[in-house]
């Protein structure tokens, strides 16, 4: 479940201070757990920060290691954003597993592909034959 946690705390936790409308985070491997600096905007709401949709997303956990919106991205904070297919939070600005440039729009085996690549163009996904 989501804490919440007081402001100072979370935005020392997260190594950022508070944007207008952008969620940062950090998932801090050592602890497997993402902090969320929620935005100004959000705060704002009044509403309670657990029925935010980024705490939402983050109850249904990160995937984290290699292969993984979050290779690369642990341990510093990151714009956060929800992952359109899949729900859960992801870094901002994922790109395809194969040609790393464009947005992703599918999901599979644990890994994104843009419109025009799957993991069928993936020579490294070897869950197919598992
Ligand atoms: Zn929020
Ligand atoms: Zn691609």
């Amino acid at each position: 479940m989501t804490r919440l946690e007081p402001n100072g705390t979370i935005e020392a936790k997260v190594g950022a201070t508070r944007h207008q409308s952008k969620h940062i985070g950090r998932a801090v491997s050592s602890e497997q757990r993402v902090y969320i600096l929620h935005s100004q905007d959000c705060v704002d709401t009044g509403r309670d920060l657990r029925v935010c949709p980024y705490s939402v997303a983050l109850d249904e956990g990160i995937q984290t290691g290699t292969d993984t919106p979050w290779e690369d991205a642990e341990d510093k904070p990151v714009e956060l954003e929800i992952d359109e297919n899949m729900g859960d939070l992801i870094p901002a600005g994922i790109v395809c597993h194969i040609c790393n440039a464009k947005p992703v729009t599918v999901y599979t085996h644990g890994r994104r592909y843009c419109d025009d690549h799957g993991f069928e163009d993936d020579p490294t996904d070897t869950e197919t034959t598992r």
